[in-house]
């Protein structure tokens, strides 16, 4: 199909617009259900059905995880596609296989290696990241490379005319592969390439003399090369020399996307950019940002398997039954009337856990209670449960990542909190408005984007907005708004019913943002730098 129009016969063919469709392949470290530490795994999992569901021949390239745990199960009805190839690599000759599922109109594409193998989560286990990450990845690039050449799915392969859409650093060798390996041997030229950013944070950087692990021609070194900036040298003889893999896909891909409008200007000035500013700026033509849809199916408070009652927007008893519920379960007092907030996320300095820290303390003074779920950081995790063990009646930290609870905190809350330091998109304030829940966020990049503040005033006195932006990242501001909205939940329920509803109406499926990504399809293969 790629580029060609449907064709249809007689007068229907006059009326309607022709439909171009493309055989898109998804490379990412996470896909749910399969696997998923955060957004890049919700995203992974949703856009590509989205994009299958409107005509595209789609297909989601990702390891085999399997950590010897009951989550193996998730890859059970995968089957063996009986194809290996052999990956040059590292200093050696790896043999790769591919398993397969087709569900939801979407060729899932596991890559199956021995290095996928081994308990914890994709990028490390309890004593921190593996070692070989650099490894593992640039195997998984190859692998998805080859894939739309050798794998016949469904009888036939994608074929060489495909769209890769390459995820975060770990997929970034894709551009530079089809750049330096495939293309100057007349194969993929009618390919185009997209990276997706959803974190700049991480970027694939290791030392220079790794580059002869990824299996690229010598001369291809300045695709990757990075010196650090200076204040990030480790000591006096340090040259800074490295090789960043992020850079080596801003450098080579077609089209640069983010995860949200905010995020993609922010990536370009000194204090977003992570080392990367200057070369994005220079890219900025070629740079956008589509904010990410949810998977409304997942998270839908009317159908929710993970939540204890069921609640729309026309009977809203159910999410007080929630909030009991969630009281009852992490043991809190039963109080329907007072505010609950909540928190889900990980434990890290880019979600602004130390301003909660500095804030909590005089928070917890006033009569709320305050949930909050996540792992991480080691020092975080110990102040939850320290904090748990001061403030018995309203506090109550739950370590670690748990799917079922976070749509239970999700439903049970009133408010979330978000105040992180800088976000792409963020998917927890759009799962909150979703279930009725109002987001209290730091208004930067995705959360500046889709958390509007209350205005009482506003439409003719009816009001508008969704939730409250705080700026800048403070301890007092971030206590201010969350004040104004606690004062607005227990003094104006009429007010708080208007950011319910608002926030409960919006449409947050991926058919908006997947006829976005269409567009840059279509600019990527029209016009291509
Ligand atoms: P990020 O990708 O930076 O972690 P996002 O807000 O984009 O942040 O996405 C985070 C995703 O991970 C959401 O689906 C969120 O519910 C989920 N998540 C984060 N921490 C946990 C946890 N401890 N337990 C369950 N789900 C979690």
């Amino acid at each position: 199909n790629n580029e060609e129009e449907v064709i249809v016969d007689g007068d229907l063919a006059e009326s309607t617009p022709t439909k171009v469709t493309y055989n898109i392949v998804f490379v990412t470290s996470e896909a749910a259900p399969y696997s998923k530490t955060g957004g890049l795994g919700d995203v992974c999992g949703s856009l590509p059905i989205a994009l299958a569901a409107r005509g595209h021949r789609v297909m989601v390239v990702t390891p085999r995880y399997l950590s010897g745990g009951p989550s193996d199960k998730k890859f059970a009805s995968a089957v063996d596609l009986d194809c290996r190839i052999k990956v040059s690599c590292s200093g050696g000759v790896q043999d790769v296989a591919f398993f397969h599922e087709y569900r939801a109109g979407v060729d899932w594409v596991f890559v199956d290696h021995p290095s996928f193998h081994r308990p914890g989560n994709p990028y490390g286990d309890a004593y921190g990241a593996f070692g070989d990450n650099q490894f593992r990845f640039t195997l998984l690039c190859h692998a998805a490379c080859e894939a739309p050449l050798v794998l016949p799915l469904g009888g036939f392969t994608y074929g060489e005319k495909c769209l890769f859409l390459a995820n975060d650093w770990h997929a970034g060798l894709v551009p530079v592969l089809l750049a330096a390996k495939y293309r100057p041997y007349g194969v993929y030229k009618d390919a185009r390439s997209i990276v997706v950013i959803h974190n700049l944070a991480h970027q694939g950087v290791e030392p220079a003399s790794t580059y002869s692990n990824f299996g690229l021609p010598p001369e291809w070194y300045g695709a990757l090369g990075w010196v650090f900036p200076t204040w990030a040298r480790t000591h006096a003889l340090d040259t800074g020399e490295a090789v960043n893999i992020l850079k080596g896909a801003i450098v080579t891909a077609d089209r640069i996307l983010t995860v949200s409008q905010g995020y993609s200007w922010e990536i370009t000035t000194p204090e977003g950019g992570n080392g990367l500013d200057e070369l994005l700026t220079s890219r900025k033509t070629v740079v956008n940002g589509i904010t990410n849809g949810i998977d409304i199916n997942e998270w839908n408070p009317s159908l929710d398997e993970h939540i204890p009652s069921h609640y729309s927007l026309d009977d809203l008893t159910g999410k007080i039954e929630c909030k009991i519920a969630l009281q009852r379960e992490l043991g809190l007092p039963v109080r329907p009337d007072v505010p609950l907030i909540g928190f889900i996320g990980r434990l890290d300095y880019q979600k602004g856990i130390d301003i909660i820290l500095s804030g909590a303390q005089d928070l917890l003074q006033d009569d709320v209670q305050f949930v909050m779920l996540g792992s991480g950081e080691k020092q975080y995790e110990d102040w939850m449960r320290a904090t748990e063990a001061t403030f018995k009646d309203k506090y109550r930290g739950w370590v670690g990542f748990n799917v079922p609870i976070s749509h239970r905190i999700t439903a049970g809350c009133d408010i979330l909190l978000m105040p992180s330091r800088f976000e792409p998109c963020g998917l927890n304030q759009l799962y909150a408005m979703r279930y009725g829940t109002i987001p209290v966020v730091h208004g930067t990049g995705g959360l500046g984007d889709t958390v509007k503040t209350f205005n009482p005033f506003a439409d003719e006195g009816k009001g508008e907005g969704t939730g409250w932006a705080f700026k800048p990242l403070t301890r007092e501001s971030m206590l201010d708004a969350l004040w104004i909205a606690i004062e607005t939940y227990r003094k104006h329920k009429p007010s708080w019913a208007g950011l319910m509803k608002r926030g409960m109406e919006r449409d947050y499926s991926w058919d908006n943002a997947a006829v976005k990504y269409e567009e840059v399809f279509k600019w990527a293969f029209i016009d291509p730098p």
